[in-house]
């Protein structure tokens, strides 16, 4: 990429695939149950691994599918539906499932909805999240009702939050969210900061014709605040389906423009970030740092290892998927936590090596981002 920085190459977190599959060149035999979900040559011990050697350890756990905002990337403005709220998940039970992926080698758990701060108690919820011993504990929030809880999430025991902010101009900010305002939204983050839930990461979707004017201006910001930055590819989740390829903005071309203002070079992934979809880049005079997040034009299934589970209790193997196990089924029909690890393990072992997004047949899940939990 002419111009741009380097990506630094992840390290995978793989262990040896049990047989064949891509790049071996012999076809992976599948039997697919009736739910879709493969089981041959499973394994009911040991990490917590898919058929091409992906380990999974980051758990995504949407608490509710509601939310304050209507963002134009994420739900429409009228007609969003949610489930029912007998649908949703209990606090007891999403612990549980936070519990059972512990045993099985979880380490990193994400509070994400919907918008997770909307829904009563998640103090409390992240504080029983908390007793678990996750090596990490985040929250993604549109940033609304973070001031008033930033304090009481971090005496729960979150370790630290992202935050998304679309746009820096107040006006726009305002339309892409349809509802809310900037002001309220950057001084979360201080909030964020004071309780002491750091590094706050900001996400920013730009969308072409909206705000992708705006790549150097978050990187000032960044500059400025010390906070990670996050650009994220506008991808094929949004409830309103008006997402289009030509909508989205390219990570290279984020990359080269800000690149091209203040010299940027890639930070090699380490410790927890390792498997993070984000690649870093540090500013080479030393202020501060970006992500990037190139789901659409490079996508990193390869290195993947989250798992979902959405707020009424579907776990998802990938952002993009078709199919999906309850376990909301097993909880209310008076499941064991054995059943609940053998339906994870399924739910990691089906998973497909690649989302398929940009395949000319790809057709687009059902649930939006909102309702799986981003
Ligand atoms: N309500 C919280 C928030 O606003 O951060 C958490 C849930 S939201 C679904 C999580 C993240 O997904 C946000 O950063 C949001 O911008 C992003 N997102 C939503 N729809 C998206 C889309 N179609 N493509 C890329 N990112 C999207």
């Amino acid at each position: 990429m002419a111009g741009s920085p380097v990506a630094a190459t992840a390290p995978s977190p793989r262990v040896s695939p049990p047989g064949p599959g891509p790049g071996t060149g012999v076809p992976v035999a599948i039997r697919a149950r009736p739910d879709g979900f493969v089981v041959d040559d499973m394994p009911s011990t040991g990490p917590l691994v898919d058929r091409f050697g992906r380990v999974h350890r980051d758990l995504r756990l949407s608490v509710t599918d509601r939310c304050n905002l209507r963002c134009i990337h994420c739900l429409p403005d009228e007609d969003a539906s949610f489930h029912p709220r007998e649908q949703l998940l209990g606090y007891d039970d999403l612990a549980r499932v936070a519990e059972v992926a512990h045993r099985l080698g979880v380490t990193s758990v994400r509070v994400t909805g919907g918008e997770p701060l909307v829904r009563r108690g998640i103090a409390e919820f992240v504080a029983r999240l908390s007793t678990i011993g996750f090596e990490d504990l985040s929250l993604t929030t549109n940033g609304t009702e973070l001031t008033r809880l930033a304090p009481a999430l971090a005496a729960a025991g979150l370790h630290r939050v992202n935050v998304s902010c679309d746009s820096l101009q107040a006006d726009r900010f305002a339309r892409i969210r349809r509802r809310g305002e900037l002001s309220p939204v950057l001084a979360s983050m201080d909030a964020a900061e004071s309780a002491g839930l750091s590094p706050v990461k900001v996400n920013v979707v730009l969308i072409v014709g909206v705000n992708d004017d705006e790549a150097e201006s978050f990187a000032e910001f960044a500059r400025s605040t010390g906070r990670a930055v996050r650009f994220i590819e506008f991808m094929p989740l949004d409830g309103g389906g008006r997402w289009r390829p030509d909508l989205v903005v390219p990570t290279d071309e984020v990359l080269a423009r800000i690149h091209a203002r203040w010299p940027l070079e890639a930070v090699p992934p380490s410790g927890l970030d390792a498997s993070q979809p984000a690649e870093h880049y540090r500013f080479l005079d030393g202020k501060g740092e970006i992500g990037v997040i190139a789901s659409v034009t490079r996508p990193f299934c390869g290195t993947c290892d989250r798992l979902r589970v959405t707020a009424d209790g579907s776990l998802r193997n990938c952002l993009f998927a078709h199919n999906e196990l309850s376990v909301r089924k097993v909880l209310r029909g008076g499941g064991t936590d054995d059943d609940l690890a053998l339906m994870i393990r399924r739910a990691v072992w089906a998973k497909l090596p690649g989302h398929g997004i940009n395949d000319p047949a790809y057709l687009r899940p059902e649930r939006s981002m909102s309702m799986i939990g981003g």
